[in-house]
């Protein structure tokens, strides 16, 4: 049986096709699962009842269960923990800001580059994630929205796991969450953050769609960076600084960092100094994010005062910045806190 939610619009029309049917039923049925969020090929009525035996024979929705959800106490993120069909557990967060809904969704149970400020990569990489279970994040979200007359309208790829390390899944998810005939969300509002996986982002910049792309930079020299990030060791920074540079230049996208300030550690002015040497010149924003406390690590949420000497110094050397104070503390909101909990 295979996951219906992994299929592209192409292979869908292909499967038709190998089956005796129209390939425009193909688009039919997406419309059906992505638009009205109809997950029973019985419920399809437009279909012939031939077509959803066959349908029900060969597919198979959804494969996430949602066990808890949790709501921040400023209203703002609902998070949501789900368990896999190998009851492993993943999240996924909504964050609600304005007239946007974001969903951040996670590509990886576990994850390989085990940072030392986050809850995800604590206990490693368990398994990648199926195309379907990164679509269905959205598609459940999208259905919740619904009942209050919203949709999902951006997408960041910042939950948990490495979307370098799981490309495949990656490209596919990125396909549905674009097409016309699924979520239709455009490739500028979805964001792709990675630790700086240089091959994978050589290849994202030869792909037919344009998205953001973010890089976890969280120090402004190789030697702290690998004591923040063990997974650094794999690139010197220069070569990930290049790549980003070059997917810029290719994809007409400008540069974002992210910058999880750690009290003592990375967060000093010479960091800054440093920081502001590092990315002179280029055409970038650096994202300020204070850390977001997880249990049983021994790191501190800088002052509030040193962030704002910090972005000062940013900001002096003529490089943007913008500081989010972490969203959805109260329901630990950073990447995989929630799915670490028993
Ligand atoms: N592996 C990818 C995507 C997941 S992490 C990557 O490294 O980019 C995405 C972001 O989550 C990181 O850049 C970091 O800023 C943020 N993050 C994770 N845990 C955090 C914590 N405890 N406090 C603050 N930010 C955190």
């Amino acid at each position: 049986m295979q996951e219906f939610c992994s299929l592209s619009l192409e292979e869908c029309k292909q499967w038709m096709e190998e089956s005796g049917e129209k390939p425009f039923r193909a688009a039919q049925i997406f419309d059906w699962v992505y638009q009205k969020g109809c997950l029973s090929f019985d419920a399809m009525t437009n279909m012939s009842k031939d077509l959803r035996a066959k349908l029900n024979s060969s597919f198979c929705f959804p494969s996430l269960k949602c066990i808890r959800t949790l709501n921040s106490e400023d209203g703002e993120t609902i998070k949501f923990l789900w368990e896999l069909r190998d009851q492993k557990r993943v999240e996924s967060v909504l964050i609600l800001s304005k007239e946007r809904r974001t969903v951040c969704v996670s590509i990886q149970v576990g994850c390989p580059a085990r940072c030392a400020f986050c809850a995800s990569g604590k206990e490693g990489l368990k398994r990648n994630l199926t195309p379907a279970e990164v679509v269905e994040q959205v598609l459940h979200i999208d259905r919740f929205l619904k009942e209050k007359g919203e949709r999902v309208s951006h997408i960041v790829f910042m939950g948990m796991g490495e979307p370098m390390e799981n490309y495949e899944t990656l490209v596919k998810a990125i396909q549905i969450l674009n097409d016309p005939s699924a979520f239709h969300i455009s490739q500028r509002r979805i964001t792709v953050s990675t630790v700086g996986v240089v091959e994978g982002i050589r290849k994202l910049a030869q792909e037919p769609f344009k998205v953001n792309l973010v890089l976890s930079l969280h120090a402004p020299n190789q030697h702290l960076r690998k004591k923040i990030i063990p997974y650094a060791r794999k690139y010197p920074l220069e070569e990930i600084l290049m790549a980003m540079d070059e997917y810029a230049e290719k994809t007409g996208r400008d540069i974002t960092y992210e910058y999880t300030l750690l009290s003592g550690l990375n967060d000093q002015r010479e960091h800054a100094e440093e920081l502001a040497q590092l990315l002179s010149g280029k055409q970038c924003t650096v994202n300020l994010i204070p850390y977001n406390p997880v249990e049983g690590l021994r790191l501190h949420r800088p002052e509030k005062q040193a962030i704002e000497e910090f972005r000062f110094i940013l900001e002096d050397h003529r490089i943007n910045t913008t500081w989010r104070y972490t969203k959805g503390k109260d329901i630990a909101a950073a990447c995989g806190q929630l799915a670490l909990q028993k």
